[in-house]
């Protein structure tokens, strides 16, 4: 079995807790870290609808589960019960229940990729307003990206723009013009779906970047490279927010290689 359900998982150490959550690389990506390092922890997958987060939490704890990952959509109820990291990002993907603290390695993980592909501050177009796109509205204005920003709740990406204190300009439309990077923050993916952008007005050239990943080509991914978008999914920003919590948590420098293999 890939997941389990919070109620059924058995004993281990490490655990990405989300819903949906069967889509997880994580942990086939860690348990390489660990055999790359001769480590005998156990990472598993586990389901955990947001209105059970705290009880699920207490089951993983007295099972010994001690390093948690949180993804899609726990990370802003994680923050409210481990606070940690930015708290203008106000939302946490890593937790370590034997101090309860939290941090959040997305933002980095992301900014790290984005330098990888070479892609300097710019003008951005984010799309979603979750707990990802929220981290990274704040990493991209801090390293000087002007951020635009749309949201299919439109409420919820002003509500965004009031709570994280950089400048976000809220659009009605998804309208990529003048932008060399257009970041899908949304979960559409995850459903085969592809948010609305109004590709017929992205610049040439420019940097489509997915933070979803699947088994297969994302609907973005496909949509953005139809009209000649240099286009990546979240596969490097898996591996890259990945080794940081692994380091979080071990203190030992992560096998990136290892991880990045059981991946791509
Ligand atoms: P949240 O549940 O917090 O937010 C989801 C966002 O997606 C909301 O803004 C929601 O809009 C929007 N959305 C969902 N479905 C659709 C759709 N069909 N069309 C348009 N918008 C949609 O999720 P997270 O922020 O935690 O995660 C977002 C995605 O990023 C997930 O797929 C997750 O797997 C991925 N991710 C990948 C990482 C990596 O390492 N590669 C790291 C972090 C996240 P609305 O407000 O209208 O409901």
């Amino acid at each position: 079995m890939d997941w389990y359900e919070w109620s059924e998982t058995p004993e281990g150490e490490f655990a990405v807790i989300g819903d949906p959550v069967s889509h997880s690389l994580s942990p086939r990506m860690h348990s390489e870290a660990y055999a790359a390092l001769g480590l005998s922890y156990r990472y598993r997958a586990v389901r955990v609808p947001v209105s059970e987060f705290e009880e699920a939490v207490d089951r993983l704890r007295s099972l010994g589960y001690w390093g948690l990952n949180v993804t899609v959509p726990l990370k802003e109820t994680a923050y409210r019960s481990f606070p940690g990291g930015d708290p203008r990002q106000g939302a946490v993907n890593t937790i370590n229940l034997r101090d309860d603290r939290a941090t959040n390695t997305d933002a980095p993980g992301f900014m790290g990729t984005l330098r990888d592909l070479g892609v300097a501050p710019c003008k951005s177009l984010v799309l979603g307003a979750g707990g990802s796109a929220r981290a990274l509205v704040v990493a991209l204005a801090d390293a000087g990206f002007e951020v635009l920003l749309f949201n299919r709740t439109s409420a919820r990406a002003t509500a965004l723009c009031e709570q994280v204190q950089v400048p976000v300009t809220v659009l009605e439309n998804p309208d990529p013009a003048g932008c060399a990077l257009i970041v899908n923050g949304t979960s559409a993916g995850l459903r085969k779906e592809c948010p609305p952008v109004l590709w017929g007005r992205a610049e040439p050239g420019a940097v489509a970047y997915d933070l979803t990943y699947s088994g297969e080509e994302t609907p973005f991914v496909r949509a953005a490279g139809e009209v000649g978008l240099r286009a990546v999914d979240g596969r490097r920003m898996l591996v890259d927010q990945g080794a940081l919590s692994f380091e979080w948590w071990t203190g030992l420098p992560a096998p990136r290689e290892a991880m990045l293999h059981a991946v791509l």
